[in-house]
């Protein structure tokens, strides 16, 4: 029997952009196995730079963490990216604890460096 595709959830913070771009280029042929998703402008970055589809919520500031930690919490995603930025203070702060937070509520393993992405993205 087929294996149901699983669904990854792509964020990054705008100084963290370059570098999960970068990653995702890295990652293009396994990323392939994936259906993909993300935050608005992270989303779309990612997308035009490997040519992958990337269904895009809001952009993070506007409500985009909470649409994915709500489909999250509805079973629709199975892991998740999310490059933070530890050192600037971001508007949104209470959605991304929130996402975070539904991430351990559901055990959905949540990569936020490049080297917890790599094992991730692997299993
Ligand atoms: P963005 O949102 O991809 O739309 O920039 C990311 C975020 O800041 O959470």
């Amino acid at each position: 029997m087929k294996k149901k595709q699983k669904t990854i959830a792509l964020i990054a913070h705008d100084n963290k952009k370059h570098d999960i771009v970068a990653w995702a280029l890295n990652n293009k042929e396994i990323l392939t196995q994936y259906k993909l998703c993300g935050t608005g402008t992270t989303s779309r970055l990612i997308s035009e730079a490997t040519g992958l589809e990337v269904k895009g919520y809001l952009s993070g500031p506007l409500g985009g963490d909470l649409q994915i930690g709500a489909k999250a919490a509805e079973g629709g995603i199975d892991k998740i990216i999310f490059f933070w930025d530890p050192l600037s203070s971001q508007p949104h702060d209470p959605d991304v604890k929130a996402l975070l937070r539904i991430a351990v509520v559901y055990d959905i393993p949540i990569a936020t460096n490049r080297a917890t992405a790599n094992l991730i993205i692997k299993e």
